[in-house]
């Protein structure tokens, strides 16, 4: 037990072993907060007895939920799964299953994400013909989302608006929510606001979850919004233990009305609260550190902290001033090359981030130009691909005939026959008979002016959904998706189809019918778990509603690759706000332009600047060793190009800490080859961009090389193997597939080759290219 304070200084022991009243930990970045977190997890199990199943702890992604379970297992076990580590969305998931008789539901209700309730909500226009100039339907989400993490419900909007803006906002927010509540669908912000009201209306529910949670633990608390707030005040009561972790200088989210009051006023709100300050920065050296202090000293709004470190000075932090965007992301590539051939960095150890998930695309493409093997977290996210979305929705109108937005998207996908009009017909048979979409399907035929073809095929249909469901009855949720995507026809049409976009379509779908199964696995181990406990209840059996349920709620982060040390790994993409809470030796923090970063929505107001402001701080903290920093003179906007001043941050910085690579703009050496590799759409859009080696087309070229596939771990395993290349070879590159070399440059390590893939021309760096020679 003593090894669990081991290594920790004053006052994280003191915040680890703390009894009793509500405690606060706030402190600035890389100070351990999240470590005090887990280590107080594994302290209340091992020194003082606490049962798994009593603590609740809330953190703000799943990754970080992740590797919390994970260091909790390796001190308890499997016992581990018993507790609740889970973000605020997931955690009223669960509430609201276990609960719904209580909260209203029906257990099978469906969990809208962003782009559904934008679907629903143009529904919703449209149908009060409010003109989509003045009310988008994505400005009315917003507005209802805010509402409801202010736990304002449509009725008492509708009590209070004023002016016609309102008024036109209280009547869609009262028609969404009726087609939500008709759907059984509840959209993200509902999950909260519904566990909070449940909670406060019936005190039995409250008290029951109280009396099971006596230790409620918050990450990321500067990030809570009000519904939050509330949400942990009716979890804790008056009995419970808090510990809540936070940081103001990172609040990032306000634009989802997080607000920092919860911070600042914890000790008022909880009375008798105790609060620890963290002082000594673990995570980077004094240099990041002064840079990230002289930026954040430039808000006022905040509390004076200083941070230190005995990590001594390190590097200087390294500035490049690029001509175009292109050239940036060229230095950046070069610059890790550069740092894995000389100083040992593996490409794992490296981030890239950016203020928006657009400035991506130009980055992958010179990772795949330098052969670089990476991964872009965010961005055309694999849960928003339309082959992802069109499975799901199938899975959903499985589980719930009522959601009336699944049951939609898939009713003519693939084509069946079912056109707009009979679409329209069924629409008006739900709205006169007060039924759901999906219960009028069922009657078709009495939809007036139907057309006998439409009808059936929508026979057809509904036998299909009707097979599934049985089918969901006995077999687990990856067969049922299978079975949806076999019987519907989806699968068959991408496959028959000629476009090579396809291709990458079907693997997504076979990547989502392993993490169903993955899924079900989970979900299966954690029951026999709970069965030893003799706790039947934390463990639900694996179904589609349960696989839907996590698939909903997965946030951005869950696609970074976890850490094997044996894998060298592939260098991360992300935009800032993604960054939060992680760490990594080597960053680049890049597009440090005025109007890019800061954004150009927050440049002339003040409190919007400060919160792009603690974004940059939240950049730079994340760096352990070196930090980067760069921009671009020019950068296309919307196809046009547009200059940009250097950020207002980058004179933030205090100079001596910097080392200027360049400076001026008389960069040209690039240009011959800006537009190299032009149709890069499909990496853009894959989700693994990347060259890992556990991919199959990674282990068929392994096989042709003979290489074992199960030890092939890196595209530079199967580099040793490439030989010469000379003009008119024919290449099988893992990537890009087949093509013919076009041109050859350089030699040796730089030698680089213009290849031929048909659909595109590509220029790689033939020794990091995953590339065999026919
Ligand atoms: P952020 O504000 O970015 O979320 P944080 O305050 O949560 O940061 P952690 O991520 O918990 O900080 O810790 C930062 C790094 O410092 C981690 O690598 C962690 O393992 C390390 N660390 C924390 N406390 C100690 C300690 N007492 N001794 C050694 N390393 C520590
Ligand atoms: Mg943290």
């Amino acid at each position: 037990m003593r090894d669990l304070l081991d290594g920790l200084n004053g006052p994280q022991r003191d915040a680890v072993t703390h009894e009793g009243q509500p405690l606060l930990i706030v402190a600035g970045a890389g100070s351990g907060k999240t470590k005090v977190l887990t280590s107080r997890i594994a302290y209340l199990l091992a020194a003082r007895h606490v049962h798994p199943g009593e603590i609740i702890a809330i953190t703000f992604t799943n990754k970080a939920a992740g590797e919390m379970k994970e260091r909790v297992a390796k001190l308890v076990g499997n016992r581990a799964r018993l507790m609740w580590v889970s973000t605020f969305h997931s955690a009223c998931v669960r509430i609201l299953r276990n609960e719904h008789d209580h909260a209203g539901l029906k257990s099978t209700f469906s969990i809208y994400d962003a782009d559904d309730s934008r679907r629903l909500m143009q529904l919703v226009a449209r149908e009060l013909d409010l003109d989509p100039k003045r009310y988008p339907a994505r400005g009315l989400a917003t507005q209802v989302s805010n509402l409801k993490n202010e736990l304002i419900d449509p009725e008492k909007f509708a009590g209070t608006a004023k002016g016609p803006a309102e008024r036109a906002l209280a009547e869609a927010y009262t028609l969404y929510q009726q087609r939500l509540t008709e759907a059984h669908a509840l959209d993200f912000d509902d999950l909260i606001m519904r566990v909070v009201h449940l909670l406060q209306s019936h005190p039995e529910v409250a008290e029951s979850y109280r009396r099971r949670f006596r230790h409620v633990l918050v990450d990321e608390y500067q990030d809570t919004n009000h519904a939050q707030y509330m949400l942990v005040k009716e979890l804790v009561g008056d009995t419970g233990e808090l510990c809540v972790v936070g940081d103001a200088d990172q609040s990032i989210y306000a634009f989802r009305g997080a607000t920092i009051r919860n911070i600042l006023e914890f000790e008022r709100d909880y009375s008798n609260a105790r609060t620890i300050l963290l002082e000594q920065n673990y995570r980077s050296t004094q240099t990041i550190l002064s840079a990230a202090n002289s930026v954040i000293g430039r808000n006022t709004e905040r509390k004076p902290k200083r941070l230190w470190s005995d990590q001594g000075e390190g590097e200087q932090i390294v500035g490049y001033v690029a001509d175009t965007e292109h050239a940036e992301a060229d230095w950046v590539a070069r610059e890790i090359d550069r740092l894995s051939d000389n100083e040992g960095v593996r490409p794992a150890d490296v981030a890239v981030f950016y203020r928006t998930n657009a400035q991506s695309r130009v980055f992958e493409e010179m990772f795949i130009r330098f052969g670089l093997p990476y991964k872009v977290v965010g961005g055309v996210r694999f849960y928003e691909r339309k082959e992802v979305r069109d499975a799901l929705a199938y899975l959903r109108a499985v589980a719930n005939e009522d959601d009336t937005v699944s049951v939609r998207r898939v009713l003519n996908t693939p084509r069946r026959g079912i056109g707009d009009r009979a679409e329209a017909c069924i629409e008006a048979l739900a709205s006169r008979d007060r039924i759901s979409f999906g219960a009028a399907l069922r009657r078709a035929s009495e939809a007036p002016g139907i057309s006998t073809r439409a009808v059936n095929a929508i026979n057809e249909f509904v036998a299909l959904l009707d097979d599934l469901r049985t089918l969901a009855t006995t077999a687990m949720p990856e067969e049922v998706l299978e079975a949806a995507l076999d019987r519907s026809g989806y699968l068959a049409e991408i496959e028959e189809s000629t476009d090579p976009q396809e291709a990458g379509r079907v693997e997504n779908l076979q990547e989502l019918v392993s993490v169903a199964r993955e899924y079900t696995e989970r979900a299966e181990a954690t029951i026999a778990v709970a069965a030893e406990q003799g706790d039947a209840t934390v463990a639900p059996p694996p179904s589609v509603a349960g696989f839907l349920e996590q698939v909903s709620l997965v946030a951005d982060a869950d696609q970074i690759p976890s850490d094997d040390p044996d894998h060298t790994g592939v260098v991360t993409l992300m935009t800032l706000h993604t960054a939060k809470g992680l760490e990594f030796p080597v960053v680049f923090l890049t597009g440090l332009e005025d109007s890019v970063f800061p954004h150009q929505r927050a440049m002339s107001d003040r409190k919007e600047l400060e919160e792009e402001r603690r974004l940059a701080y939240v950049g730079i903290t994340r760096a352990r060793q070196r930090l980067y920093i760069s921009r671009a003179v020019t950068r296309s906007a919307w196809g046009a190009p547009s200059y940009n001043p250097p950020s207002r941050f980058l004179e933030e910085l205090p100079p001596e800490l910097v080392r200027w690579e360049r400076t001026d703009a008389a960069y040209t050496s690039w240009s011959g080859r800006a537009g190299v590799g032009g149709r890069s759409s499909g990496a853009t859009q894959s989700r693994t961009s990347s060259f890992v080696g556990n991919t199959p087309k990674a282990a068929q070229l392994a096989a042709k090389l003979g290489l074992d596939p199960s030890k092939l771990s890196t595209a530079s395993e199967l580099q040793r193997e490439v030989p010469n290349f000379a003009v008119g070879d024919r290449v099988n590159h893992q990537r890009y597939g087949l093509g013919r070399v076009l041109a050859v440059e350089g030699a040796g390590p730089r030698a680089q080759a213009q290849i031929d893939f048909g659909d595109q021309v590509v220029w790689l760096v033939l020794r990091h290219a995953a590339i065999e020679k026919l």
